[in-house]
């Protein structure tokens, strides 16, 4: 098997990035597996090569060694090629407004669940969407078990490429994974249900799609997810603080695997790494 951590070089890790980087790792290493880093650096505006420089060493010092590494900004020509493998494309030509203008009133939650108004009108050009199927996609997540999500009323049809020309995450993590020989697929709760997305994409190409396991968030006393925005929990921060075995050991406390945060290294930790021990609750880290 192959699991794999893919962040986005777009700031400096944080404690969230580097949990789910060493669960994602003891997952795949506690079956003898392989273990892949790809830089998603598909948003060319945000994306910076010295950050993507500062993830490797970052996951360096915490022992996290990797089999191999792409990034998808070299990976373009796959991405279109997957295109011509797939049928119900069309154009939309919707604007921000035109979305938001179609949403039915109940679905307030933040997403933008695409009605179809461009299904049919032959557009020859704007962002690609591709159609949902109406049938429920069902999968069991390794941690949260069995799920259920509708697209259709999930997302609707979604976008593979944007109005310019920029590749969709949905598309690009699916080509990706695939073709990167990726069996398992480890990361944060907040993307269970798009888990869903790229199960029918997977199958829409003819891959067979990755297990998905997602972990509970990390958040703070507030309760909200932890992020680039807290400056003391990122690696530059805590590398100051702790030693790689002493976060390490952190990590797998706040994480289950540990009754106390006593220090060891990722190796040491494969040993200890069980979904069933995660808890269901998303995770408080005091600041
Ligand atoms: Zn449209």
């Amino acid at each position: 098997m192959c699991g794999r951590f893919a962040p986005s070089p777009t700031g400096r890790m944080h404690l969230g990035n580097a949990y789910s980087a060493l669960l994602s790792w003891l997952s795949a290493r506690s079956q003898g597996g392989g273990w892949l880093l790809r830089i998603e650096d598909i948003d060319s505006q945000r994306s910076r090569a010295e950050y993507a420089d500062q993830i490797k060493d970052d996951l360096r010092w915490l022992g996290l060694e990797w089999d191999g590494e792409c990034r998808q900004s070299d990976r373009g020509p796959l991405y279109e090629e997957a295109l011509g493998h797939l049928t119900g494309l069309y154009h939309c030509r919707c604007t921000r407004a035109d979305l938001l203008a179609t949403q039915a009133p109940h679905e307030t939650d933040g997403r933008v669940v695409y009605a179809g108004t461009c299904r049919h009108k032959g557009y020859p050009d704007g962002a690609l969407r591709i159609a949902v199927p109406r049938a429920d996609i069902l999968y069991t997540d390794l941690h949260y078990g069995p799920q259920r999500v509708n697209l259709t009323t999930h997302c609707g049809d979604f976008i593979l490429r944007r109005r310019d020309g920029a590749w969709a995450y949905q598309l690009a993590v699916v080509v990706d994974d695939a073709l990167t020989g990726v069996s398992e697929v480890v990361r944060g709760r907040d993307l269970l249900l798009s888990a869903a997305q790229q199960i029918f994409l997977h199958r829409a190409l003819g891959y067979t799609p990755p297990q998905y396991g997602h972990l509970p968030l990390l958040i703070n006393a507030a309760g909200q997810r932890l992020s680039k925005r807290d400056r003391s929990l990122d690696l530059g921060a805590l590398r100051q603080r702790y030693t790689a075995p002493r976060l390490i050991g952190l990590i797998c406390h706040l994480a289950g695997l540990l009754p106390h945060p006593e220090a060891l290294t990722a190796e040491e930790a494969i040993t200890l790494f069980d979904w069933k021990k995660l808890p269901a609750d998303d995770i408080v880290v005091a600041g």
